[in-house]
């Protein structure tokens, strides 16, 4: 079973619906504790990845993750628009050279996570997407080490990024907009949060269908 590039325009197809699909909802948590405007900002950025599906499918990841990384820094805006983008340069960077198996893939995920904390000046326990990404990370890092199957894999992820998304309900927020409203920040899940979940669901929808799809 291998993941290659030509997987990337379903990827990007999958982020692009499941985003479209909890718009409402998504806009509704920026509004109670941001600006509003995390949606429209990623969706700019995502139709700027669904334009470039099929030049992404052609190159090898460290190149397409460049690409999207650059994308995202330029298209997205906001706070998010960096962080993502961060994410993906940073992954790209730590990609070069080395074929993409589960243990190759924590690592240079774990990679992108610590960038964007860097870049972000942020950890876990801040009511942000780090909150979904940091445990997300770890929980790779722990199916590569066990040698645990892919699919399972898969599964914890998926669980991981849920129980991570809803850990920010009753966070503080101390970094980004949301930290302005201090005390009044609880009670509400973080927009970036919630989009990093969505969007690493759909990405393991797609991997998951690949993975038992008959060769
Ligand atoms: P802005 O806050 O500039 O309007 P967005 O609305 O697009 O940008 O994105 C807001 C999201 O970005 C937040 O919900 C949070 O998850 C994330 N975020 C903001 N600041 C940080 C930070 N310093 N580190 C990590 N994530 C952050
Ligand atoms: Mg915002």
């Amino acid at each position: 079973m291998q993941f290659v590039p030509a997987l990337l325009p379903s990827l990007i197809q999958a982020i692009d619906q499941v985003i479209e699909t909890n718009a409402e909802e998504v806009t509704a948590l920026d509004q109670a504790i941001g600006d509003g405007d995390h949606v429209t900002n990623l969706q700019r950025g995502i139709k700027a990845l669904v334009a470039q599906s099929d030049e992404l499918a052609q190159l090898d990841w460290a190149a397409a993750w460049q690409k999207i990384g650059m994308t995202l820094m330029t298209a997205v805006g906001g706070a998010s628009g960096s962080l993502y983008g961060t994410l993906f340069v940073a992954m790209s960077k730590a990609a070069r050279d080395r074929p993409l198996d589960l243990p190759a893939f924590a690592e240079i995920f774990s990679s992108g996570v610590e960038a964007v904390k860097l870049r972000g000046k942020a950890d876990a326990g801040e009511k942000t997407m780090l909150d979904v990404l940091i445990p997300v990370a770890a929980s790779l890092r722990q199916g590569a080490a066990d040698g645990a199957a892919l699919a399972d894999v898969l599964d914890n992820v998926t669980r991981t990024a849920i129980t991570g998304m809803e850990s920010t309900r009753d966070m503080l927020a101390t970094k980004g907009r949301a930290s302005f409203l201090e005390e009044r920040s609880r009670g509400h899940i973080d927009a970036g949060a919630k989009t990093s979940q969505l969007m690493i669901g759909a990405l393991v929808g797609v991997l998951a269908e690949h993975l038992t799809a008959p060769a």
